[in-house]
C-alpha cells in the first residue's frame, strides 16, 4: 500500500507505531500582525549528566523533585520557532535532521501538518550550530531541505565553527559537533548572511548576544508595540535548574561560567521587561513566561 506523507500525518497511531512522534504545532503567539508558532522537531534522549554533572547533588535533588524531573535521564523537547510576518516565513533553527537521534528530525512533517512546505521558508536564522539546531539543514541525500531560504547566523558563531582548528580545541566529546557543523555551513556558504549583537535582522526582530552555551550563541527579541518575546534558543536550556539555579554551571554549556552569567541576565530581563519566552528545549512547546521567586525564577505556562 502506498502512503502519502499527508495520509501518514492523519494516522497518528501509525506514526507512533513507526517510532515517529506525531507532528503537531505546539504553541502560537500573536505579535501585532505577525504570528509566532513553535513546531516540534521531536525530542532528545540524554543522560542526566549532560546537564547535571558538576552540580551539588543534595540541592539538585530538591530542585529536580520539585520539577518532577529524574536525575538520570533527560528527554527534552525540540521546538523550532516559525515566524510569519512582513511577507517573510522564517524558521529559527531547523532541528536535527535524519542523522542525530531517532527521536528527533521531524520538523518538516510538523510544518507540513500546518500547511507550510520547505520551499515556503524564506529565511532560516540560527541561534547556534549544535546538531539539534543545524543538522536538519540537509536531507538524507545531503541536499538542502529549505531550498529557497536565505540563511542567517551570528558572526562570532560562524567564525567559531568555520575555524578548522575548532575540531581540535572543542574537546573529544564534541568533536563530532564541529565536523557536523562545518560540513553544513560549507553547504550553505553562498546563501548565508552574518549579523551582530543588537542588529535588527527583520523589522521588529533584533539579535541579542547570549554567549556561553556556544561561543557565538544568539537569541532574538521580537517587539510589537508594548508586547515583546525572546527566542532564547539554548541560552535558557531547560525548565528546572536553568530557572531555579541560573547561576549553577551546566555541563551542557561550552563555557559554563559565561553561560551562567548570560542565563541570569536573560532571566532578569524577561521578568523586568515582562517578555514572553520561547525556549527550544522548554516543555509543552516552549512558550511561556518567567516569574521571579525570591532568589530564583520559575517558568510559567498559563498564558
Ligand atoms: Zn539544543
Amino acid at each position: 500500500m502506498h502512503f502519502t506523507r499527508r495520509r501518514l500525518l492523519g494516522a497518528g497511531a501509525g506514526l507512533t507505531a513507526m517510532g515517529l512522534a506525531p507532528a503537531r504545532v505546539w504553541a502560537e503567539l500573536a505579535l501585532g500582525n505577525a504570528k509566532v508558532s513553535t513546531v516540534s522537531d521531536g525530542s532528545l534522549l540524554l543522560p542526566g549528566d549532560f546537564i547535571f554533572q558538576h552540580m551539588p547533588e543534595v540541592e539538585l535533588a530538591k530542585v529536580l523533585q520539585e520539577a518532577g524531573v529524574p536525575r538520570d535521564r533527560l528527554a527534552p523537547e525540540c521546538n523550532v520557532t516559525l515566524y510569519q510576518g512582513g511577507g517573510n516565513t522564517v524558521l529559527f533553527d531547523v532541528g536535527s535532521g535524519p542523522d542525530f537521534m531517532p527521536t528527533a528530525g521531524n520538523v518538516t512533517e510538523s510544518l507540513d501538518a500546518i500547511g507550510v512546505a520547505p520551499d515556503d521558508i524564506t529565511h532560516v536564522v540560527f541561534t547556534h550550530a549544535h546538531p539539534d539546531h543545524i543538522w536538519g539543514l540537509l536531507d538524507d541525500f545531503d541536499d538542502p531541505v529549505f531550498a529557497n531560504a536565505t540563511y542567517m547566523i551570528g558572526s562570532d558563531e560562524w567564525d567559531y565553527w568555520w575555524n578548522p582548528n575548532t575540531v581540535d580545541t572543542i574537546g573529544e566529546a564534541r568533536a563530532a559537533f564541529a565536523v557536523g557543523a562545518k560540513r553544513r555551513l560549507e553547504a550553505i556558504e553562498d546563501q548565508i548572511e552574518r549579523f551582530d549583537d543588537g542588529q535588527e535582522i527583520f523589522p521588529g526582530i533584533a539579535a541579542v548576544a547570549s554567549y556561553g552555551h556556544t561561543p557565538g550563541h544568539m537569541s532574538f527579541e521580537i517587539r510589537s508595540g508594548s508586547t515583546s518575546a525572546l527566542i532564547a534558543g539554548d541560552a535558557i536550556g531547560n525548565h528546572h535548574v536553568a530557572f531555579h539555579k541560573p547561576g549553577w554551571l551546566s555541563a551542557s554549556d561550552q563555557d559554563p561560567a559565561l553561560a551562567a552569567k548570560t542565563r541570569a541576565q536573560l532571566c532578569d530581563r524577561l521578568v523586568t521587561d515582562d517578555m514572553t519566552l520561547i525556549g527550544f528545549h522548554l516543555p509543552n512547546g516552549g512558550i511561556g513566561r518567567t516569574e521571579k521567586a525570591s532568589d530564583s525564577y520559575r517558568f510559567i505556562q498559563d498564558i
